[in-house]
């Protein structure tokens, strides 16, 4: 998902619709999430990775991995 066109300057990026719709959809994390162990460490993921088949927001992408490699840098 692009947010815009660099070449209208950061400032116009960092305030597009999307851009604060991508933010303001990065703050609520599944239910999921909130109730796992690893959510220190990981924090829900990003959220691009919570829609990477355009099916709506969910878990991450990533999650599974995420759990196989979190107990190994809790030891860490
Ligand atoms: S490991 Fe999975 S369930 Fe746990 S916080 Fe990360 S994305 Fe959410």
């Amino acid at each position: 998902m692009a947010v815009g066109d660099i070449s209208e300057g950061f400032d116009s990026l960092y305030n597009s619709e999307k851009s604060l719709r991508f933010m303001e959809e990065s703050v609520d994390k599944p239910e999921e999430c909130l109730n796992c162990s690893y959510y220190k460490l990981c924090r829900g993921g990003c959220r691009r990775w919570r829609d990477v088949y355009g099916g709506g927001l969910g878990v991450s992408f990533l999650c599974e991995g995420y759990k196989k490699f979190s107990p190994t840098a809790k030891a860490g």
